[in-house]
């Protein structure tokens, strides 16, 4: 009999695992380690600011896995062997065949000096109560969206909360005492959907009255104030983007690459480590034009299942799947009833290819549907 450890039971932990359940079976083990007892969709993060839906109805027990043949553990992973496959947790060690790093990566505010004290944090789902609040009683004013440093998951993401916000606001009737803008320190918007793709962008931005700077790095934040360096900007209400970092669980291990990244193949998603994979955010897969491969639920989702079929065929025997072709998508919402969608081949030489289809509310559908699916497929509904 063969065991599989996930480590994480996010996007890519929860993929992984119940397509591994699914290909092999009751004749082998597949473990799923976590310290959160739930599951929780990142993108219903900024529904919930809008009221598109509650945070709680993405959410799911992850013993309901249990149902799928999985053994839940609901441990904190306290160091990773990748050479004996195993690890140490606050409830004992757990070691198997194979295992699938799927850990994410963590927002840290921290990092930027102020940003926790003057800045609402919605990268975690934990800070979401609190904006949610402060937008209900937000009567007019300058909102920034600050992305103080880099990476951060969802990279389109800061750009929907705004486009989000001023549908909000105009549905509450007081978008035109409200300002919204949005800053970078990258000198262009989206760098993995190229100049087009980031002019476009900067298109949808100015025909909502949402401004936009690149190139401005956060030093710090003081009470209702940015400080750029050269520059300043005001503030009503902050929302920053902190930059993530790896889990130090990671960071501390074997498996650490460039500032504490996991580095994979890029087509099998295996490590430097015979049988150990990794997935999703805490990856660093470098791609042509030198940018990171986005961290992306889809992307997570897309990796672990690969990384299922790949365990799955050297367990039975069975020829191994095609590489992983880094192709993805993501639904750029545009309104609360609208959203674009961005399709890009990520691997493509000598840059990725991104081809985007313009706002509609197909989209949006599909997007929201793209959530149920999921909903279905892992915790059945
Ligand atoms: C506001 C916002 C909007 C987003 N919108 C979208 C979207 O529209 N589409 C999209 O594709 N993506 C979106 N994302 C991104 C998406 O949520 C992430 O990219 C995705 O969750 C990454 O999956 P993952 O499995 O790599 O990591 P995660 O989902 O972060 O899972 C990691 C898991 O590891 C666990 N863990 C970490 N350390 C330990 C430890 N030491 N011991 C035990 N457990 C541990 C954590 O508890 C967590 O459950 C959005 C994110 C945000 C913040």
């Amino acid at each position: 009999m063969a065991r599989v450890l996930v480590l994480g039971g996010g996007f890519g932990g929860v993929s992984a695992a119940t397509e591994l359940s699914r290909a092999l079976g009751d004749d082998h083990e597949v473990i799923l380690v976590d310290r959160s007892s739930h599951f929780v969709m990142g993108l219903r993060k900024l529904w919930a600011l809008v009221g598109l839906g509650r945070l709680e109805d993405g959410s799911r027990d992850l013993s309901l896995l249990r149902g799928q043949g999985i053994r839940f553990e609901p441990r904190e992973i306290l160091s990773i062997d990748p050479a004996g496959r195993g690890v140490t947790t606050d409830r004992g060690d757990l070691a198997a065949n194979y295992l699938v790093v799927a850990l994410g990566a963590e927002p840290r505010p921290d990092l930027v000096p102020g940003l926790a004290e003057h800045g609402h944090n919605v990268w975690a789902a934990a800070g979401v109560p609190a904006l949610k609040a402060d937008l209900e009683a937000f009567d007019g004013g300058s909102i920034v969206i600050a992305i103080a440093g880099m990476p951060y998951t969802c990279p389109p993401a800061p750009f929907e909360c705004a486009m989000l916000l001023d549908d909000f606001l105009r549905e509450r009737g007081i978008r035109g005492r409200a300002s919204i803008t949005v800053t970078t320190p990258k000198p262009i918007l989206l760098p993995n959907a190229g100049v087009a793709g980031s002019e476009w962008l900067a298109e949808q931005l100015a025909a909502r009255g949402i401004s936009y700077e690149t190139g401005l790095e956060v030093k710090s934040v003081e009470e209702g104030t940015i400080d750029y360096g050269d520059d300043r900007l005001d503030f009503d209400l902050l929302i920053g983007v902190p930059p993530h970092r790896p889990p130090p669980v990671v960071a501390e291990s074997a498996l650490a690459g460039p500032r504490g990244w996991v580095s994979v193949d890029p087509g099998t998603f295996e490590t430097s480590h015979a049988g150990v994979f990794a997935i999703g955010d805490v990856t660093k897969v470098s791609l042509a034009n030198g940018l990171p491969l986005p961290k992306a639920g889809v992307m997570a989702d897309l990796e672990g299942q690969r990384v299922a079929a790949a365990i799955a065929a050297r367990v039975l025997g069975l020829e191994p799947p095609g590489l992983f072709d880094g192709r993805g998508f993501c639904f750029l919402e545009m309104s609360k009833s609208t959203a674009a969608l961005i399709e890009g081949s990520f691997y493509a030489r000598p840059e990725p290819r991104v081809v985007i289809a313009g706002e509609s509310e197909d989209h949006a559908g599909r997007k929201h549907r793209f959530e149920q699916e999921r909903l279905e497929r892992w915790f059945g509904g």
